[in-house]
């Protein structure tokens, strides 16, 4: 149930064993690919990488360039994401085809331990299709969440953002996690004024404190508007746009607002209740090492059971349960999970990369520790007249000599850290 990273790549393997094999997916085509493809990693890093244009424009008249400055079509931009996306869309579908797997357009609900009931809205049949199967995986993903104030009404979220009409002048971004770091990041670049308000004493938390503290600042460096110790009482709206007033008693016009305030598991109208699923905070299916729920027949991956919300964890997640469900393939042996030393990376301007323990993990789990830290302005700086600086560090276990972290903010410091 559910055609986003987890899900596709469950269908695919579980087929390629020999299972019988059939995906529903409440959008369907358009679906497929799920939160990454569609909302999130993909159209955001396009975004960002468009974002990147203003920059290096502005730059190159250090090395030489000289030209009127060019100017945003984001009309032309949306437009060309959606032509990607809808791209993507078709190869995921062809890779479900070509494997055997039966897409079914629709939203689906458990009836029991071995039943599903899929509404087939989506082709327009209006006659639900009732399915039995040895073993369902749930892989339904998340969704934003937007606390509760006067004006929430006027709150968009990262589903609605890619498509905002008309390009907002200016912008507001709650929250201090990374979809409201990468989104303040691109509208800033991309030619909005933005405002960040975030609740905290400085973004990014959970990540090492060095990287929150050089990151902030590099973002403000680069214009954002960053409000820490700051959040929303109200928005209403006003002549030219919309009145934000902040717990703090000040006051911002914007022409938009985002909330990146988290997300929750998408489990609404699943009937788990009714099958004997147990669930956790928000919802989040609670599952064992094998990705089993409380019902032993009922598997789930990915974000629906709110552990690490990130793709490739989905994905390695939904090889893990096909190998245990249908056996690894011959010569190797089934695949395990371990969520230590994840690696992420951020697409904020700079962009951060990450690996292993904080500096204050490691400090708590070895006691002794070597921190390797280097600060610079990268050499293409000297001609490009922007100030922006690279910060990388490395945690050490001094008894083993063992690297334990690894942190980067600067350029490409995802694909350095990967
Ligand atoms: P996060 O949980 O990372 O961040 C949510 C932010 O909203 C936090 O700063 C949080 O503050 C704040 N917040 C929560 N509730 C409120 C509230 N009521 N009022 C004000 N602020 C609030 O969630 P995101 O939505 O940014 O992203 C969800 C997940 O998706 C991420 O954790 C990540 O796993 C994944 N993701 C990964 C990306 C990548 O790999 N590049 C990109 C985008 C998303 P506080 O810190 O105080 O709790």
């Amino acid at each position: 149930i559910g055609g986003g990273s987890g899900g596709v790549r469950a269908a695919r393997m579980a087929a390629a064993r020999g299972a019988r094999v059939v995906l529903a997916e409440a959008g369907g085509t358009a679906g497929l690919g799920g939160t990454c493809v569609n909302v999130g990693c993909i159209p955001k890093k396009l975004y960002s990488y468009a974002a990147h244009y203003a920059e290096a424009f502005e730059e190159s008249h250090g090395f030489g360039w000289e030209g009127d400055a060019t100017r945003l079509d984001w009309g032309r931009l949306k437009e060309n994401r959606r032509s990607e996306l809808a791209r993507l869309n078709g190869v995921y579908l062809n890779l479900l085809v070509g494997s055997g797997v039966e897409l079914v357009h629709g939203h689906a609900r458990l009836l029991g331990a071995h039943t599903v009931e899929i509404d087939c809205a989506g082709h327009g049949q209006g006659v639900p299709r009732r399915l039995s199967a040895r073993h369902i995986l749930i892989a339904t993903g998340g969704r934003p969440q937007v606390p509760g104030f006067p004006g929430r009404e006027f709150a968009l979220t990262s589903n609605e953002v890619f498509d905002l009409e008309p390009f907002p002048a200016r912008l507001l971004v709650v929250g201090g996690g990374y979809i409201a770091c990468e989104f303040a990041s691109i509208f800033n670049g991309l030619g909005s004024r933005v405002t960040q308000l975030y609740r905290g004493p400085q973004v990014l938390r959970g990540f090492d404190d060095d990287v929150r503290r050089f990151l902030g600042a590099e973002m403000v460096k680069k214009g954002i508007d960053l409000r820490l110790n700051a959040n929303v009482a109200a928005i209403e709206r006003a002549p030219g746009g919309l009145l934000v007033s902040l717990q703090d008693g000040c006051s911002v016009e914007v022409d938009a607002a985002l909330f990146a305030t988290g997300r929750v598991p998408n489990v609404a109208g699943l009937g788990l209740e009714a099958a004997g699923v147990a669930q956790g905070a928000d919802g989040a299916v609670l599952v064992d090492e094998h990705y089993r729920t409380s019902v032993p027949s009922i598997h789930a991956v990915g974000d629906v059971t709110a552990r690490v919300q990130l793709t490739p964890v989905a994905l390695s997640e939904a090889m893990v349960v096909v190998d245990h469900l249908f056996g690894a393939p011959s010569g190797r042996i089934p695949r395990a999970m371990e969520y230590e030393f994840i690696p992420s990376a951020v697409f904020t301007h700079p962009s951060v990369g990450t690996v292993g323990m904080t500096e204050a993990e490691a400090r708590k789990e070895f006691g002794v520790i070597s921190i390797y830290r280097s600060e610079f302005r990268a050499l293409r700086h000297t001609l490009s007249g922007s100030s922006e600086r690279t910060m990388m560090k490395l945690v050490v276990d001094e008894t083993t000599d063992r690297v334990v972290g690894l942190h980067m903010v600067g350029a490409e410091a995802g694909e350095i850290v990967q």
